[in-house]
């Protein structure tokens, strides 16, 4: 298959594959989401097999407007949870989990009676879904296990040849993936730590639970609440170890570790100190930015063959930071050295 690129002037062209039952990469402003018609589980099916997805992690369910989970009939009940959390950040990088109708196909849910939806911000993904008029099921359009892609270049970089066409709409700005909180159960619990913070979302519902997935490892047969939580991600080639030190033991332990094969993912300040390849997310506490750089940082690492370690700072888990932290020590195979 031919994969063709687009430009941001191209959205009908993207709009008359999807509407025909084909796979389309497409920007948002989390990463770039590998997009079908949500409503035609044939099409989905297509998305499973470009990613080397396991079909038990289900997918997203992206909208163009709050009235197309009514319009298309895709949940059971709208929670009052859910229209206080839209009011507050949709358009933008949350996912809400609720309880499924039989409109949405098996292989979106992955067997689950709950489906996950969002209404992107970024004004191409909109258009995208409105032109189709379906909903579109999106994951993030990397090869399983990769990092997810946050420009064209990097979806290229995996899909080439397996799916109908790119759309290039730059790049992502938020960078990591978008936050998911099921609203299915007793108590409202974040799934998954994304662009809106757990902060931000006790602001407006009060009692927020943090799963047990975000932080640590799953127990060894634990039933994960967000499938794609046990399958190990975000991971470079290289091994990736975090340390948890002062800012000034963690110039001296990496001078210490100096090689060919070592790289820094480190900040702006640190990369006059540093006598090895580095590769910076931004500003020391850019939290923000952290998240926007952070799966082409992890690219890029993949890119250079030579480097068989990579040493980061353990994150913060405040703000966004928890976005950043979650990624990378899964990345890290939840491995902490403390100096
Ligand atoms: P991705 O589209 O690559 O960002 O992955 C979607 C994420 O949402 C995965 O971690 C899924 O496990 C999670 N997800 C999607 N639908 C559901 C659902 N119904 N219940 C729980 N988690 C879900
Ligand atoms: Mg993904």
């Amino acid at each position: 298959m031919k994969t063709q690129v687009l430009d941001k002037h191209q959205t009908d062209v993207a709009a008359e594959i999807l509407k025909n039952g084909g796979v389309v990469g497409i920007p948002t402003e989390t990463v770039y989401g590998l997009a079908a018609d949500a409503l035609n589980g044939e099409a989905v099916a297509k998305i499973f097999k470009a990613k080397g997805r396991p079909a038990d992690n289900p997918l997203i369910v992206h909208i163009a407007e709050l009235s197309d989970i009514e319009a298309f009939g895709l949940v059971r009940e709208l929670p009052e949870s859910a229209i206080k959390l839209a009011k507050e950040f949709w358009p933008g990088p949350l996912t809400m989990i609720m309880k499924r109708t039989d409109v949405i196909p098996r292989e979106v849910s992955a067997g689950l009676d709950t489906v996950a939806i969002r209404l992107p911000s970024h004004p191409l993904a909109r258009e995208i879904i409105k032109l189709a008029g379906t909903p579109l099921a999106a994951p993030s359009a990397n090869l399983s296990g990769s990092p997810s892609p946050t420009t064209a270049r990097h979806v290229l970089n995996d899909m080439d040849g397996k799916i109908d066409a790119v759309l290039d709409g730059g790049q992502s700005e938020v960078g990591v993936e978008s936050t998911v909180i099921t609203l299915a159960g007793e108590t409202p619990r974040l799934l998954r730590p994304g662009g809106i913070t757990v902060e931000q979302l006790r602001e407006v519902l009060g009692e927020v639970e943090v799963d047990d997935a975000v932080l640590h490892r799953l127990a060894d047969g634990a039933e994960a609440a967000s499938p794609g939580m046990k399958y190990k991600h975000y991971a470079p080639r290289a091994d990736v170890i975090l340390l948890k030190c002062s800012d000034e033991d963690f110039i001296n332990y990496i001078n210490k570790h100096a090689s060919d094969g070592v790289c820094a993912l480190c900040c702006d300040e640190d990369l006059f100190l540093l006598k090895t390849k580095t590769v910076s997310l931004g500003r020391r506490g850019d939290y923000l930015t952290h998240a926007r750089h952070l799966f082409d940082c992890l690219r890029r690492i993949d890119g250079n063959k030579t480097i068989h370690t990579v040493y980061s700072r353990l994150p913060s888990t405040e703000g966004v930071g928890l976005a950043v932290y979650n990624r990378l020590i899964r990345a890290a195979g939840f491995e902490v050295k403390e100096l």
